[in-house]
């Protein structure tokens, strides 16, 4: 069994708000999905305040935003606002924000440009592309019709971005207040999320890269096809291992945690098991969706099936990306793959 993480913190409450590190505050801001939340963090930056993450586009977030104005912040203004990736949980309010501050946006460029691709109703936001692409990779009607009914438009959750912002770049080094914070990008799970690691005070703002509980979602998607974004995420958590064993992590979602070492660990022996079991479920030809119980043991929710999907595919495809697993389109015009 893997090593449980060490929480220093109980669970907020919604809109509660803990400083977890002098200077850095926690919120907890509600989803209205499953996964029923997601953390933001406000880092102390001299006369103001850097906020990392929006929270989701709804009535509730914004007004817990109002409060947090209100109450926590000393009177101080938002200086700045760094989203880790475009994620709607994590960019959708970042537009809001930065119209009431008039600030700048910080994101990484692939990060930006997807967000306003999804924004503009672009190849990844294309619900018929996608549909077409889960039907093809063996997806049921009564599949493709609760992902229809339970998908929210992001289009419209995603508020306007500003037409410029900041670039962040892998590796690059910037202040927030008295800290020096250095940029970790990685992939798998969005193009280019930005991680957040600041030596001074041996602290990881990980995002959606590192969980502690629950493993980041690596979904393939319809615009790449052959993509490989389970290697992409794989490789890109390596670029933690150089952080100190006692780094204390403060997560998108879940609680801040001790013990990033071993959920990198953790999460490369989950994906080792799942890519296993994929191979010996393909020893008869099988699709995507046909994969996806020999992938995950707990019933799921119509929306959760659009998730998983995608976590097949990406299984398949690193599975073929290592000459484990062939890919073919039988006459039926669905995808199949089959042991080498
Ligand atoms: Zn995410």
């Amino acid at each position: 069994m893997a090593k449980k993480p060490d929480y220093p913190f109980e669970r907020l409450d919604y809109g509660e708000t803990k400083e977890v590190v002098p200077g850095i505050h926690w919120i907890r801001m509600p989803l209205p999905f499953a996964l029923n939340h997601v953390n933001l963090w406000l880092i102390s930056d001299g006369d103001g305040w850097t906020i990392i993450d929006t929270g989701y586009n709804t009535e509730e977030t914004r007004e817990i935003w109002e409060s947090v104005f209100a109450d926590l912040l000393d009177r101080k203004p938002i200086n700045r606002v760094i989203v880790t990736h475009f994620h709607p949980d994590h960019v959708s309010l970042a537009g809001w924000l930065i119209e009431k501050w008039d600030i700048p946006l910080w994101m990484t460029y692939s990060e930006w440009m997807q967000a306003q691709l999804n924004r503009f109703g672009g190849p990844t936001a294309d619900i018929d592309a996608r549909m077409k692409f889960y039907t093809e990779h063996g997806m049921e009607q009564s599949g493709i019709d609760g992902y229809r009914k339970t998908r929210p438009d992001f289009s419209k959750i995603i508020l306007p971005l500003p037409t410029g912002f900041r670039r962040m770049v892998d590796a690059e080094k910037f202040v927030i207040g008295d800290h020096n914070w250095q940029v970790i990008t990685g992939g798998g799970h969005s193009p280019e999320h930005a991680a957040l690691w600041c030596e001074d005070r041996n602290v990881l703002i990980s995002g959606d890269q590192v969980l502690p509980r629950i493993s980041t979602n690596i979904s393939l998607q319809c615009n790449e096809p052959d993509g490989d974004p389970l290697r992409l995420y794989l490789d890109s958590l390596e670029k933690f291992r150089h952080l100190p064993k006692d780094v204390f992590v403060l997560p998108s979602h879940d609680r801040p945690f001790y013990g990033l070492h071993a959920r990198i660990d953790a999460l490369g022996e989950h994906h080792a098991e799942r890519l296993d079991a994929a191979v010996e479920a393909c020893e008869k030809p099988k699709t995507a969706r046909e994969l996806i119980p020999h992938l995950f043991r707990r019933e799921l929710d119509q929306h959760q099936l659009g998730f998983a999907i995608g976590e097949a595919m990406a299984h398949a495809n690193y599975l073929v990306t290592d000459g484990r697993l062939s890919k073919s389109r039988g006459d039926d015009g669905i995808i199949r793959f089959s042991q080498v």
